[in-house]
């Protein structure tokens, strides 16, 4: 059965990286996380190489010179892109690869790699969200209205995904897309 590709989406502040947790501890052995490349500067908490890893402009400008990227994307003005050999690798070794990835990379992958399953996080609701920021205290007002506003992009594009999972309780939506992944696993599409 060949490797897949899952992709999970959604605004940020929805959950993402929770249920990301959530999903490779359940299946620590099939499923292998992209750490992304990216140019925004390091938050409190994080650490270079587990959840990205963290570099400058110009070093990501001259890997995209070498088609270093399955795919990348300027998201909140920053560069973000998921490494080619990672997933290279994984995929070759039969491994799954999760991507927490924003919805335009998420259609670039589904173009390269057609098998890849498409999970879009939806919050609540706009203001349910605009909550969760404010009280995650990792960005200032006007970053979370900028952050607000690519929300709203961003739930419009959810038609384009193979499932959308509302994030209104963490346990239940972790239990869906752990069941959407083992569906998925079953069907080997
Ligand atoms: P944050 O800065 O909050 O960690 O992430 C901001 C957004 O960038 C999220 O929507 C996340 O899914 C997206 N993102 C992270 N890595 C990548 C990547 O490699 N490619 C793309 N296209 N988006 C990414």
């Amino acid at each position: 059965m060949g490797a897949r590709l899952y992709v999970i989406s959604g605004p940020s502040g929805v959950g993402k990286s929770t249920i990301a947790h959530a999903i490779l501890d359940k299946f620590k052995d099939s499923i292998v996380y992209s750490i992304s490349m990216t140019t925004r500067p390091i938050r409190y908490g994080e650490q270079d190489g587990r959840e990205y890893k963290f570099t400058t402009v110009e070093e990501f400008e001259k890997l995209i010179g070498q088609n270093a990227f399955v795919e990348h994307a300027k998201v909140h003005d920053n560069y973000y892109g998921t490494p080619r050999e990672q997933i290279e690798n994984a995929v070759s070794r039969g491994i799954n690869v999760l991507l927490d990835i924003d919805t335009r990379g998420a259609q670039n992958i589904k173009k390269n790699y057609p098998d890849a399953v498409l999970i879009f996080i939806a919050p609540p609701s706009i203001e349910e969200l605009r909550q969760r920021l404010f009280k995650r205290h990792t960005d200032s007002e006007d970053v979370i209205e900028k952050r607000i506003h690519n929300a709203i992009q961003e739930i419009e594009m959810s038609s384009k995904y193979d499932y959308i999972v509302k994030n209104t309780d963490l346990d239940q939506a972790v239990g869906e897309c752990e069941g959407i992944i083992e569906d998925n696993m079953k069907k080997g599409r």
